[in-house]
């Protein structure tokens, strides 16, 4: 059973995973699982390239910013289990925490985060009652969003990202991720607030 599983591997959940997987120094942090389902194949970031995106190096591209994203993880956060390949298909509710079917097995977590864009090609079982239209988005687009009140679909399930009702800017998606991670983290801190820095300060 994961404590928490993201759903998606674009710029909004990555940012979630990095920030939740860099709080693991925190003691209410040390006995949590943590895991992403790094399916990229949809992302929006696939086709993109960065000249305003702070701290991306100009010029850089979406793409590889995607290829990234395993190795950084994998590298500074090992503990952060990556589900490569897999597309989630259903999330059911269970007693405690959901179940969550790919294309290739099924999962159990106590709380999950939906970073799978806005795009009106969604689909997963378990998740069309909370579909509406895209709020920021011109309508001719057809983009959707997951109702939500600050990324809190209902208890158990937050939305991060284009998919949250943000407009879609790289900096946006990954601040919602982490804005998201950091609500996380002040929960499992009895909520308490908290976030996650590193610093060069003695
Ligand atoms: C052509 C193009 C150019 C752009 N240029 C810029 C720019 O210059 N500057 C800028 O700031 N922004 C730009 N953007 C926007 C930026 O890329 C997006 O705003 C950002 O990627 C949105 O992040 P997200 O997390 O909402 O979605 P995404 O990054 O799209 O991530 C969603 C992820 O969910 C995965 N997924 C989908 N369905 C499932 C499923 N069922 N199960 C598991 N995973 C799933 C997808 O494969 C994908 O990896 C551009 C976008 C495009 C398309």
């Amino acid at each position: 059973m994961f404590d928490i599983l993201i759903i998606g591997g674009g710029a909004s959940g990555v940012s979630c995973a990095q920030i939740l997987g860099s709080a693991y120094k925190k003691a209410f942090v040390a006995d949590k699982k943590i895991g992403i389902v790094l399916h990229q194949k949809g992302s929006m970031l696939q086709d993109a390239v960065f000249y305003n995106a702070f701290g991306v190096p100009s010029g850089t591209l979406g793409s590889d910013l995607l290829s990234q994203a395993s190795e950084v993880l994998r590298n500074h956060y090992p503990h952060v289990e990556q589900i490569e390949n897999e597309k989630v298909v259903r999330i059911k509710p269970l007693e405690v925490g959901f179940e969550i079917e790919t294309n290739k097995g099924i999962y159990k977590s106590l709380e999950i985060v939906v970073a799978v864009n806005s795009s009106n090609s969604f689909h997963i079982e378990g998740l069309m009652d909370y579909v509406e239209p895209h709020k920021k988005s011109i309508a001719s687009k057809n983009r959707i969003q997951l109702k939500n009140i600050d990324h809190l679909v209902v208890p158990g399930i937050y939305v991060a990202g284009t998919l949250a009702g943000h407009r879609s800017q790289l900096s946006i998606a990954a601040g919602s991720g982490a804005a998201v991670a950091t609500d996380i983290l002040t929960a499992w801190n009895n909520g308490i607030e908290t976030h996650s820095h590193d610093s060069i300060r003695k």
